[in-house]
């Protein structure tokens, strides 16, 4: 399962910024997951709570903010926002479209306390 061994990934790293920098606890985590990078959120904040337990992770509030998928399209020479890879641009229905956004899979902040 794709979710857990992100969550997993999530709790390790966690537990490394923990030794490094000696904070007790996190209060809050904030991911970001792109529209586009195929997890599905639910999923993941089930995994975050299980992979967590016993670990400095335990009881933090797990945000996840899904920033939309983008595109630049050749033929239009512009933006335009796709809802999956492989999508073709809504505007023209080429393909020439390389993705911009959308992908980010990491942690954007770590509240500690
Ligand atoms: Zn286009």
């Amino acid at each position: 399962m794709h979710e857990m061994s992100l969550a997993i990934g999530v709790v390790e790293v966690i537990e490394s910024e923990a030794r490094k920098q000696g904070f007790a606890r996190v209060e809050r985590i904030v991911l970001e997951v792109g529209a586009l990078a195929c997890v599905d959120a639910s999923a993941l904040e089930f995994g975050f709570e299980a992979a967590g337990k016993g670990t400095k992770a335990e009881g933090a509030v797990l945000e996840i903010l899904t920033p939309p998928g983008a595109a630049y399209c050749f033929a239009c020479q512009k933006s335009v926002p796709i809802s999956r890879k492989g999508d073709p641009c809504p505007d023209c229905g080429g393909y020439q479209l390389v993705v911009t956004g959308g992908e980010e899979l990491k942690i954007k902040s770590l509240e500690v306390c």
